[in-house]
């Protein structure tokens, strides 16, 4: 993957195409948190719904519930900084942007959105009118 890229779509036909292509695999995602997180359920909570501390669960329970635990996290992750959705605003029906740097897309608009703010943040340190320092490696990581 080029380290700066923007993947969009014109014709209308073509957009709802890759709209519902990236809707299908966000619920195949989706779904599969669902099962991975009722798992996670049946471990920690007991028979009335109430949770079960992390200490009380035997050994095997815990390390299964950690195991768990990660596939959420990596699934999650495949999604969020996936194409099929912005890994800033969530929204799935846009044209990306793919930032290497964060091994992410974002779409066009909050790309365009973050890298004007990280400019004028940048012009007004300098005016001295912002005394903050600007999150240098997540701004320029948008030119
Ligand atoms: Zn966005």
């Amino acid at each position: 993957m080029k380290d700066k890229r923007i993947i969009s779509v014109k014709g209308p036909k073509l957009l709802k195409v890759r709209n519902e292509l990236r809707e299908v695999l966000l619920q195949a995602r989706d779904a599969e948190l669902r099962k991975i997180r009722s798992e996670m359920e049946k471990i920690d909570s007991n028979e009335v719904g109430d949770s079960i501390p992390m200490d009380e669960l035997a050994p095997s329970q815990l390390k299964r519930f950690r195991e768990l635990q990660q596939m959420e996290s990596v699934n999650r992750e495949i999604g969020d900084k996936s194409i099929c959705m912005c890994f800033n605003c969530g929204r799935a029906d846009r044209d990306m942007y793919y930032n290497h740097p964060y091994r992410a897309w974002f779409c066009v608009e909050c790309m365009e959105f973050l890298r004007k703010g990280y400019s004028k943040m940048v012009a007004k340190k300098v005016r001295g009118e912002y005394m903050c320092d600007p999150d240098d490696e997540f701004g320029q990581s948008f030119f």
